[in-house]
């Protein structure tokens, strides 16, 4: 068991709604000598990828994306949620659901940053039905960029958002898989992370 996974079963809570709570550690208090483990694992897993820059969406993913780029040596990019559809030309946008809100979202990044030069990591703390993933992606491909991998801190393995990113092809490394989660009785199943 990988260290983000002990966190997980120590101090994971099981919320109604298939929501896992990990905010102890991973997204309000964060806990940096994590990030920074999932950081030399995630270099190991896209070893031999010449990532120019790495791509994440507010708020959560950018504390972990931070310290992850420490790895990578490139910049961090994160995607801005708009509240207002923006009509602006030098950005570039896509529409997501959030899962927690349930609202939805432009997400934005200036055309300044992200170019068809760049061959993107995209990092993000959670991969439920894939909606942020997948705006994502169509901001890079929306740059000519190319998605070079995509890391997830947790993933949650009984949602259909890995299945989706997988079958597109693309190389998608989670750390930490949970394959089913009761919130009635706080049971937390972990998959083979290594999918
Ligand atoms: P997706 O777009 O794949 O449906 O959901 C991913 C996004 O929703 C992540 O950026 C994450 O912030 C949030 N999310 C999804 N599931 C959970 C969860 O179980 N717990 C928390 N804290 N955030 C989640």
């Amino acid at each position: 068991m990988n260290c983000l996974e002990k966190r997980i079963i120590n101090d994971g809570v099981v919320k109604e709604g298939n929501v896992l709570k990990v905010d102890s550690f991973l997204n309000h208090q964060m806990d940096t000598d994590l990030f920074n483990e999932m950081g030399k694992e995630w270099k190991k897993r896209f070893e031999g990828k010449q990532i120019t820059k790495i791509l994440t969406i507010e708020a959560s993913g950018i504390g972990i994306a931070c310290i992850v780029a420490q790895h990578f040596q490139v910049p961090v990019v994160f995607a801005k949620k708009a509240k207002t559809i923006n009509l602006d030309g030098d950005l570039y946008t896509a529409e997501v659901e959030s899962f927690t809100h349930k609202t939805k979202n432009q997400i934005v990044v200036s055309k300044k940053f992200i170019n068809e030069n760049d061959r993107v990591l995209l990092i993000d703390d959670f991969l439920a039905n894939g909606c942020a993933l997948l705006g994502l992606i169509q901001i890079v491909e929306a740059a000519g960029a190319t998605v070079e991998g995509i890391g997830i801190a947790i993933e949650k393995g009984f949602q259909q958002g890995g299945q989706i990113i997988r079958n597109s092809g693309y190389q998608l490394e989670s750390l930490a898989i949970v394959e089913s989660m009761d919130w009635e009785t706080g049971t937390i199943n972990l998959g083979e992370n290594n999918r």
